[in-house]
């Protein structure tokens, strides 16, 4: 699933691409990538507000 303008670093649109058996999203303007840590969890809806937490850390840790 394509996620349009949602690219942390330009606004551009993020597509899945799966390598090392993970899931990234990529930026197909700037190719920014991220790991799609929602795919893994994606049934378990209390687990998943703790993955969004140690995402945003990720996400701070990344921009430093
Ligand atoms: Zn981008």
């Amino acid at each position: 699933m394509w996620n349009l303008k949602s690219c942390p670093r330009c606004g551009g649109d993020l597509f899945p691409d799966w390598a090392q058996h993970v899931w990234y999203d990529t930026c197909l303007q700037c190719g920014y990538d991220r790991i799609r840590q929602e795919i893994v969890d994606v049934d378990e809806k209390a687990h998943k507000n703790s993955l969004k937490r140690a995402e945003k850390k990720a996400l701070v840790s990344a921009t430093i």
